[in-house]
Protein backbone atom coordinates (compact mmCIF):
# COMPACT_ATOMS: atom_id res chain seq x y z
CA UNK A 1 0.00 0.00 0.00
CA UNK A 2 1.45 3.12 -1.29
CA UNK A 3 0.41 6.02 0.61
CA UNK A 4 1.46 10.07 -0.23
CA UNK A 5 2.51 11.43 2.59
CA UNK A 6 3.37 15.28 4.12
CA UNK A 7 6.32 15.04 1.82
CA UNK A 8 4.79 15.01 -1.40
CA UNK A 9 2.53 17.93 -1.53
CA UNK A 10 3.30 21.81 -1.33
CA UNK A 11 1.77 22.95 1.15
CA UNK A 12 3.58 26.40 1.38
CA UNK A 13 1.28 28.88 2.43
CA UNK A 14 -2.03 26.41 2.62
CA UNK A 15 -4.53 25.62 4.87
CA UNK A 16 -3.41 21.91 6.30
CA UNK A 17 -5.65 20.25 8.26
CA UNK A 18 -3.93 17.95 10.61
CA UNK A 19 -6.01 14.97 12.76
CA UNK A 20 -3.88 14.19 15.36
CA UNK A 21 -4.57 11.69 18.20
CA UNK A 22 -3.83 13.66 21.38
CA UNK A 23 -5.96 11.73 23.95
CA UNK A 24 -3.56 12.55 26.69
CA UNK A 25 -4.41 10.71 30.09
CA UNK A 26 -5.26 13.76 31.99
CA UNK A 27 -5.40 14.44 36.00
CA UNK A 28 -8.06 15.55 38.16
CA UNK A 29 -7.12 19.22 37.82
CA UNK A 30 -6.35 19.40 34.00
CA UNK A 31 -2.76 18.34 34.10
CA UNK A 32 -1.64 16.15 31.66
CA UNK A 33 0.13 13.39 33.04
CA UNK A 34 1.69 11.87 29.81
CA UNK A 35 2.39 13.95 27.03
CA UNK A 36 3.23 10.83 24.68
CA UNK A 37 0.95 11.14 22.37
CA UNK A 38 1.70 15.05 21.88
CA UNK A 39 5.11 14.25 21.10
CA UNK A 40 5.07 11.56 18.81
CA UNK A 41 3.26 14.33 16.42
CA UNK A 42 5.98 16.74 16.69
CA UNK A 43 7.60 15.64 13.63
CA UNK A 44 4.65 16.17 11.07
CA UNK A 45 3.83 19.32 13.00
CA UNK A 46 7.16 20.70 12.58
CA UNK A 47 7.92 19.82 8.98
CA UNK A 48 4.57 21.77 7.96
CA UNK A 49 5.86 24.85 9.98
CA UNK A 50 8.75 24.56 8.35
CA UNK A 51 7.35 24.67 5.00
CA UNK A 52 5.34 27.38 6.11
CA UNK A 53 1.89 25.78 6.39
CA UNK A 54 -1.08 27.38 7.81
CA UNK A 55 -1.47 24.10 10.71
CA UNK A 56 -4.87 23.75 11.72
CA UNK A 57 -5.20 20.76 14.41
CA UNK A 58 -7.77 18.70 15.67
CA UNK A 59 -8.17 15.75 17.82
CA UNK A 60 -10.37 13.84 20.10
CA UNK A 61 -10.32 13.75 23.63
CA UNK A 62 -12.00 11.04 25.88
CA UNK A 63 -15.07 9.99 25.40
CA UNK A 64 -17.56 13.39 25.81
CA UNK A 65 -20.20 11.21 23.52
CA UNK A 66 -20.91 14.56 21.11
CA UNK A 67 -21.49 17.32 23.63
CA UNK A 68 -19.70 19.84 25.39
CA UNK A 69 -18.06 18.88 28.73
CA UNK A 70 -15.87 21.15 30.05
CA UNK A 71 -13.42 19.25 31.70
CA UNK A 72 -12.62 17.79 28.55
CA UNK A 73 -11.66 21.01 26.50
CA UNK A 74 -8.16 20.88 24.38
CA UNK A 75 -6.33 24.24 25.62
CA UNK A 76 -4.31 22.25 28.21
CA UNK A 77 -3.36 20.61 25.30
CA UNK A 78 -2.59 23.14 22.80
CA UNK A 79 -0.48 24.82 26.05
CA UNK A 80 1.59 21.51 26.36
CA UNK A 81 2.06 21.31 22.55
CA UNK A 82 2.87 25.28 22.57
CA UNK A 83 5.68 24.48 25.22
CA UNK A 84 6.91 21.82 23.38
CA UNK A 85 7.30 23.82 19.89
CA UNK A 86 9.01 26.70 21.62
CA UNK A 87 6.04 28.48 19.51
CA UNK A 88 2.20 29.67 20.07
CA UNK A 89 -0.56 27.59 19.38
CA UNK A 90 -4.02 29.52 19.80
CA UNK A 91 -6.73 26.91 20.78
CA UNK A 92 -9.91 27.47 19.49
CA UNK A 93 -13.28 26.87 21.20
CA UNK A 94 -14.99 24.97 18.61
CA UNK A 95 -14.15 22.72 15.94
CA UNK A 96 -16.58 24.36 12.59
CA UNK A 97 -18.33 27.53 12.27
CA UNK A 98 -17.75 31.54 11.38
CA UNK A 99 -15.87 31.78 14.40
CA UNK A 100 -13.34 29.27 13.76
CA UNK A 101 -13.51 30.20 10.06
CA UNK A 102 -12.65 33.62 11.10
CA UNK A 103 -9.79 32.50 13.20
CA UNK A 104 -8.61 30.36 10.37
CA UNK A 105 -8.76 33.31 7.44
CA UNK A 106 -6.85 35.40 10.16
CA UNK A 107 -3.74 32.61 10.20
CA UNK A 108 -0.37 33.51 8.75
CA UNK A 109 1.98 31.08 7.51
CA UNK A 110 3.89 28.95 9.73
CA UNK A 111 0.98 29.99 12.45
CA UNK A 112 -0.73 26.80 14.38
CA UNK A 113 -4.31 26.47 15.59
CA UNK A 114 -5.84 23.78 17.63
CA UNK A 115 -9.71 23.30 17.30
CA UNK A 116 -11.51 21.81 20.21
CA UNK A 117 -12.28 18.50 21.11
CA UNK A 118 -14.15 16.79 18.35
CA UNK A 119 -16.41 14.28 19.81
CA UNK A 120 -18.34 17.37 21.27
CA UNK A 121 -19.76 17.11 17.75
CA UNK A 122 -22.24 13.94 17.48
CA UNK A 123 -21.78 14.33 13.89
CA UNK A 124 -17.79 13.68 14.32
CA UNK A 125 -18.35 9.58 15.73
CA UNK A 126 -21.51 9.08 13.28
CA UNK A 127 -19.04 9.74 10.30
CA UNK A 128 -21.92 12.69 9.31
CA UNK A 129 -21.18 14.00 5.82
CA UNK A 130 -21.86 17.46 6.93
CA UNK A 131 -19.85 17.52 9.89
CA UNK A 132 -16.98 16.46 7.69
CA UNK A 133 -17.78 19.11 4.92
CA UNK A 134 -17.59 22.13 7.72
CA UNK A 135 -14.25 20.84 8.75
CA UNK A 136 -13.24 20.51 5.40
CA UNK A 137 -14.59 23.77 4.59
CA UNK A 138 -11.55 25.35 6.78
CA UNK A 139 -8.57 23.56 4.93
CA UNK A 140 -6.84 23.25 1.04
CA UNK A 141 -5.27 19.76 2.48
CA UNK A 142 -6.16 17.16 4.91
CA UNK A 143 -3.59 15.17 6.40
CA UNK A 144 -4.17 11.96 8.65
CA UNK A 145 -1.24 11.23 11.51
CA UNK A 146 -3.76 9.70 13.83
CA UNK A 147 -2.93 5.85 13.05
CA UNK A 148 -4.43 5.02 16.40
CA UNK A 149 -7.84 6.82 15.78
CA UNK A 150 -8.21 5.27 12.63
CA UNK A 151 -9.66 2.18 13.06
CA UNK A 152 -12.68 4.04 13.67
CA UNK A 153 -14.91 5.49 10.74
CA UNK A 154 -15.34 9.04 11.95
CA UNK A 155 -15.63 12.14 10.46
CA UNK A 156 -12.46 13.37 10.85
CA UNK A 157 -10.51 10.03 9.90
CA UNK A 158 -12.79 8.98 7.16
CA UNK A 159 -15.52 11.30 6.10
CA UNK A 160 -13.29 14.16 5.71
CA UNK A 161 -11.03 12.13 2.54
CA UNK A 162 -14.16 12.63 0.33
CA UNK A 163 -13.78 16.90 0.48
CA UNK A 164 -9.87 17.48 0.72
CA UNK A 165 -6.53 16.10 -0.91
CA UNK A 166 -5.74 13.78 1.84
CA UNK A 167 -1.94 12.57 2.67
CA UNK A 168 -0.40 11.31 5.52
CA UNK A 169 1.28 12.13 8.10
CA UNK A 170 4.88 10.78 9.37
CA UNK A 171 3.54 8.84 12.32
CA UNK A 172 1.15 7.34 10.34
CA UNK A 173 3.50 6.58 7.53
CA UNK A 174 5.98 4.87 10.05
CA UNK A 175 3.14 2.84 12.13
CA UNK A 176 1.73 1.77 8.38
CA UNK A 177 5.34 0.91 7.21
CA UNK A 178 6.89 -1.13 10.60
CA UNK A 179 3.32 -2.83 11.26
CA UNK A 180 3.08 -3.62 7.56
CA UNK A 181 6.17 -4.90 7.65
CA UNK A 182 5.63 -7.41 10.14
CA UNK A 183 2.28 -8.82 8.08
CA UNK A 184 4.48 -8.71 4.74
CA UNK A 185 8.36 -9.72 5.19
CA UNK A 186 10.16 -10.06 8.76
CA UNK A 187 13.11 -10.57 8.87
CA UNK A 188 13.22 -14.23 10.37
CA UNK A 189 13.12 -15.84 13.27
CA UNK A 190 10.26 -13.92 14.24
CA UNK A 191 8.67 -14.02 17.74
CA UNK A 192 5.59 -12.84 18.60
CA UNK A 193 5.37 -12.30 22.47
CA UNK A 194 1.26 -12.18 23.50
CA UNK A 195 -0.28 -12.08 27.11
CA UNK A 196 -2.36 -9.09 28.76
CA UNK A 197 -6.33 -9.62 29.55
CA UNK A 198 -7.90 -8.99 26.06
CA UNK A 199 -7.85 -12.50 25.58
CA UNK A 200 -10.49 -12.69 22.34
CA UNK A 201 -8.62 -9.58 20.54
CA UNK A 202 -5.17 -11.13 21.02
CA UNK A 203 -6.51 -15.03 19.57
CA UNK A 204 -7.48 -12.75 16.50
CA UNK A 205 -4.02 -11.43 16.20
CA UNK A 206 -2.36 -14.65 16.84
CA UNK A 207 -4.45 -16.32 14.22
CA UNK A 208 -3.44 -13.78 11.41
CA UNK A 209 0.36 -13.73 12.01
CA UNK A 210 0.32 -17.65 12.52
CA UNK A 211 1.56 -17.38 8.85
CA UNK A 212 4.22 -15.15 9.19
CA UNK A 213 6.17 -16.02 12.20
CA UNK A 214 8.28 -18.75 13.98
CA UNK A 215 6.88 -18.77 17.44
CA UNK A 216 4.13 -17.67 19.56
CA UNK A 217 5.44 -17.11 23.46
CA UNK A 218 2.58 -17.08 25.34
CA UNK A 219 1.61 -15.28 28.91
CA UNK A 220 -0.34 -13.26 30.66
CA UNK A 221 -3.93 -13.46 30.56
CA UNK A 222 -3.63 -15.77 27.32
CA UNK A 223 -1.67 -18.99 28.98
CA UNK A 224 -4.18 -19.96 31.30
CA UNK A 225 -6.75 -20.37 27.84
CA UNK A 226 -4.14 -22.03 26.12
CA UNK A 227 -3.18 -24.15 29.43
CA UNK A 228 -6.79 -25.32 29.90
CA UNK A 229 -7.71 -25.96 26.47
CA UNK A 230 -4.98 -28.75 26.69
CA UNK A 231 -6.75 -30.22 29.60
CA UNK A 232 -4.51 -28.59 33.10
CA UNK A 233 -6.54 -27.19 35.29
CA UNK A 234 -6.35 -23.17 35.73
CA UNK A 235 -8.03 -22.68 39.26
CA UNK A 236 -9.53 -19.58 39.07
CA UNK A 237 -7.17 -17.58 36.69
CA UNK A 238 -8.55 -15.75 33.99
CA UNK A 239 -9.86 -17.92 31.04
CA UNK A 240 -12.24 -17.42 28.40
CA UNK A 241 -14.24 -20.52 27.95
CA UNK A 242 -15.85 -20.10 25.30
CA UNK A 243 -12.49 -19.69 23.48
CA UNK A 244 -11.12 -22.99 24.35
CA UNK A 245 -12.02 -25.03 20.50
CA UNK A 246 -11.21 -22.03 18.96
CA UNK A 247 -7.45 -22.50 21.04
CA UNK A 248 -7.28 -26.07 20.14
CA UNK A 249 -7.68 -25.30 16.50
CA UNK A 250 -5.59 -22.40 16.43
CA UNK A 251 -2.73 -24.41 18.24
CA UNK A 252 -3.44 -27.12 16.03
CA UNK A 253 -2.61 -25.07 12.42
CA UNK A 254 0.37 -23.80 14.56
CA UNK A 255 1.99 -27.01 14.62
CA UNK A 256 0.42 -27.57 11.19
CA UNK A 257 2.94 -24.93 10.09
CA UNK A 258 5.34 -25.68 11.95
CA UNK A 259 5.64 -22.54 14.41
CA UNK A 260 6.65 -23.07 17.78
CA UNK A 261 3.41 -22.93 20.44
CA UNK A 262 5.33 -21.85 23.74
CA UNK A 263 3.27 -21.82 26.72
CA UNK A 264 4.33 -21.49 30.82
CA UNK A 265 6.04 -24.34 31.97
CA UNK A 266 5.76 -23.26 35.84
CA UNK A 267 3.68 -20.04 37.16
CA UNK A 268 3.60 -17.77 40.04
CA UNK A 269 -0.09 -18.27 42.01
CA UNK A 270 -1.95 -17.15 43.90
CA UNK A 271 -5.44 -16.82 45.53
CA UNK A 272 -6.13 -12.95 44.34
CA UNK A 273 -4.40 -10.87 42.08
CA UNK A 274 -3.96 -7.71 44.27
CA UNK A 275 -0.72 -8.66 46.42
CA UNK A 276 -2.75 -9.02 49.92
CA UNK A 277 -2.28 -13.09 49.54
CA UNK A 278 0.55 -15.13 49.57
CA UNK A 279 2.49 -16.35 46.29
CA UNK A 280 3.80 -19.58 45.23
CA UNK A 281 5.90 -20.66 42.47
CA UNK A 282 4.30 -24.04 41.04
CA UNK A 283 4.37 -26.44 37.64
CA UNK A 284 1.41 -25.75 35.55
CA UNK A 285 0.18 -28.85 36.51
CA UNK A 286 -0.26 -28.03 40.23
CA UNK A 287 -2.22 -24.99 40.02
CA UNK A 288 -5.25 -25.71 43.10
CA UNK A 289 -8.72 -25.09 42.67
CA UNK A 290 -9.18 -21.27 44.13
CA UNK A 291 -5.56 -20.08 43.06
CA UNK A 292 -5.30 -18.10 39.97
CA UNK A 293 -2.27 -17.53 37.64
CA UNK A 294 -0.63 -14.59 38.12
CA UNK A 295 3.01 -14.10 36.01
CA UNK A 296 4.94 -16.88 34.55
CA UNK A 297 7.84 -18.69 36.36
CA UNK A 298 11.33 -18.67 36.18
CA UNK A 299 12.04 -21.61 34.17
CA UNK A 300 9.61 -20.14 31.72
CA UNK A 301 11.28 -16.66 31.61
CA UNK A 302 14.96 -18.66 31.13
CA UNK A 303 13.06 -20.65 27.82
CA UNK A 304 11.36 -17.75 26.40
CA UNK A 305 14.58 -15.62 26.62
CA UNK A 306 16.35 -18.81 25.80
CA UNK A 307 14.20 -18.51 22.13
CA UNK A 308 13.84 -14.70 22.08
CA UNK A 309 17.55 -14.89 21.55
CA UNK A 310 17.18 -16.61 18.05
CA UNK A 311 14.74 -14.16 16.21
CA UNK A 312 15.70 -11.34 14.01
CA UNK A 313 12.30 -9.96 14.72
CA UNK A 314 9.71 -9.68 17.43
CA UNK A 315 6.38 -8.45 18.41
CA UNK A 316 5.27 -7.96 22.18
CA UNK A 317 1.60 -6.99 23.11
CA UNK A 318 0.61 -7.90 27.00
CA UNK A 319 2.12 -8.11 29.96
CA UNK A 320 3.35 -11.41 30.98
CA UNK A 321 1.77 -11.13 34.38
CA UNK A 322 -0.08 -8.91 36.78
CA UNK A 323 3.17 -6.36 36.23
CA UNK A 324 1.12 -3.55 38.72
CA UNK A 325 1.68 -5.48 41.42
CA UNK A 326 5.45 -6.16 42.45
CA UNK A 327 5.52 -9.51 43.58
CA UNK A 328 3.63 -10.43 40.05
CA UNK A 329 5.40 -8.31 37.68
CA UNK A 330 9.09 -9.87 37.22
CA UNK A 331 7.70 -12.27 34.32
CA UNK A 332 7.32 -8.57 32.27
CA UNK A 333 10.52 -6.93 33.38
CA UNK A 334 12.50 -9.74 32.31
CA UNK A 335 10.89 -10.42 29.08
CA UNK A 336 11.22 -6.56 28.26
CA UNK A 337 14.50 -6.58 29.78
CA UNK A 338 15.78 -9.66 27.00
CA UNK A 339 13.24 -7.82 24.19
CA UNK A 340 15.16 -4.46 25.03
CA UNK A 341 18.70 -5.85 24.65
CA UNK A 342 18.40 -8.15 21.43
CA UNK A 343 20.08 -7.33 18.05
CA UNK A 344 16.47 -7.30 16.27
CA UNK A 345 13.55 -5.93 14.80
CA UNK A 346 11.76 -5.06 17.95
CA UNK A 347 8.05 -4.07 18.18
CA UNK A 348 5.72 -2.69 21.07
CA UNK A 349 2.05 -2.22 21.37
CA UNK A 350 -1.19 -2.22 23.56
CA UNK A 351 -1.29 0.17 26.32
CA UNK A 352 -0.50 -1.51 29.32
CA UNK A 353 2.70 -3.21 27.41
CA UNK A 354 3.80 0.39 26.57
CA UNK A 355 3.73 1.41 30.63
CA UNK A 356 5.86 -1.60 31.44
CA UNK A 357 8.48 -0.62 28.52
CA UNK A 358 8.41 3.32 29.78
CA UNK A 359 8.71 1.81 33.42
CA UNK A 360 11.15 0.63 33.03
CA UNK A 361 13.44 3.00 31.19
CA UNK A 362 13.75 0.65 28.36
CA UNK A 363 11.87 2.69 25.88
CA UNK A 364 14.94 3.76 23.87
CA UNK A 365 15.75 0.51 23.03
CA UNK A 366 13.33 -0.64 21.53
CA UNK A 367 12.93 -0.32 17.59
CA UNK A 368 9.03 1.18 17.54
CA UNK A 369 6.00 1.29 20.14
CA UNK A 370 2.85 1.41 18.11
CA UNK A 371 0.69 3.97 19.39
CA UNK A 372 -2.06 2.23 18.23
CA UNK A 373 -3.53 0.28 20.52
CA UNK A 374 -6.76 -0.97 19.37
CA UNK A 375 -6.12 0.21 15.99
CA UNK A 376 -2.21 -1.76 16.18
CA UNK A 377 -4.67 -4.94 17.24
CA UNK A 378 -7.13 -4.79 14.35
CA UNK A 379 -4.37 -4.09 11.57
CA UNK A 380 -2.17 -7.33 12.47
CA UNK A 381 -5.32 -9.06 12.79
CA UNK A 382 -5.70 -8.36 9.41
CA UNK A 383 -8.66 -5.80 9.29
CA UNK A 384 -8.67 -3.17 7.19
CA UNK A 385 -8.71 0.67 9.41
CA UNK A 386 -11.55 2.31 7.58
CA UNK A 387 -8.92 5.82 8.04
CA UNK A 388 -6.22 3.97 6.45
CA UNK A 389 -8.63 2.97 3.59
CA UNK A 390 -10.01 6.06 2.96
CA UNK A 391 -6.85 7.48 3.26
CA UNK A 392 -5.07 5.31 0.85
CA UNK A 393 -8.26 5.80 -1.66
CA UNK A 394 -7.48 9.35 -1.15
CA UNK A 395 -4.16 10.00 -1.47
CA UNK A 396 -4.63 8.04 -4.90
CA UNK A 397 -6.76 10.49 -6.53
CA UNK A 398 -3.75 12.94 -5.79
CA UNK A 399 -1.60 10.73 -7.67
CA UNK A 400 -3.33 10.27 -10.67
CA UNK A 401 -3.78 14.53 -10.53
CA UNK A 402 -0.36 15.24 -10.19
CA UNK A 403 1.08 12.28 -12.76
P1 LIG B 1 -2.14 -4.15 26.57
O1 LIG B 1 -2.78 -2.90 27.14
O2 LIG B 1 -0.64 -4.11 26.65
O3 LIG B 1 -2.66 -4.51 25.21
P2 LIG B 1 -4.08 -5.79 27.95
O4 LIG B 1 -4.94 -4.59 28.00
O5 LIG B 1 -4.56 -6.94 27.16
O6 LIG B 1 -2.59 -5.37 27.51
O7 LIG B 1 -3.83 -6.37 29.41
C1 LIG B 1 -3.14 -5.69 30.42
C2 LIG B 1 -3.54 -6.23 31.75
O8 LIG B 1 -3.38 -7.62 31.80
C3 LIG B 1 -2.70 -5.68 32.88
O9 LIG B 1 -3.49 -4.85 33.67
C4 LIG B 1 -2.25 -6.93 33.64
O10 LIG B 1 -2.36 -6.80 35.03
C5 LIG B 1 -3.23 -7.97 33.14
N1 LIG B 1 -2.71 -9.33 33.28
C6 LIG B 1 -1.49 -9.81 32.95
N2 LIG B 1 -1.37 -11.09 33.29
C7 LIG B 1 -2.53 -11.46 33.85
C8 LIG B 1 -3.01 -12.69 34.40
N3 LIG B 1 -2.26 -13.77 34.45
N4 LIG B 1 -4.28 -12.70 34.89
C9 LIG B 1 -5.04 -11.60 34.84
N5 LIG B 1 -4.65 -10.42 34.33
C10 LIG B 1 -3.41 -10.35 33.84
MG1 LIG C 1 -4.79 -2.46 27.60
Amino acid sequence: MTIKTVKDVDVTSKKVLVRVDFNVPMGENGDIRDDTRIRVCLPTIRHLVDKRARVILCSHLDRPKGKIVESLRLAPVARRLSELLGKPVESLRECTGPAVEKAVSAMRDGDIVLLENLRFYPGEEKNDPGFARALARLADIYVNDAFSASHRAHASVVGITDYLPSVAGFLMEKELNILGKLLENPAKPFAAVIGGAKVSDKLEVLDNIVTRVSMFLLGGGMAATFLKSEGYRTGKSLVEDDKLQYVRDLSEKARSLDVGLFLPIDVVISETLDGSTPARTVAVSDIPDGWAIADIGPQTISNYIRELKKCKTVFWNGPMGVFEVPEFSKGTREIATAISNLDAVTVVGGGSTTEAVNSLGLADKITHISTGGGATLEFLSGKPLPGVTALAEASGRILARTG
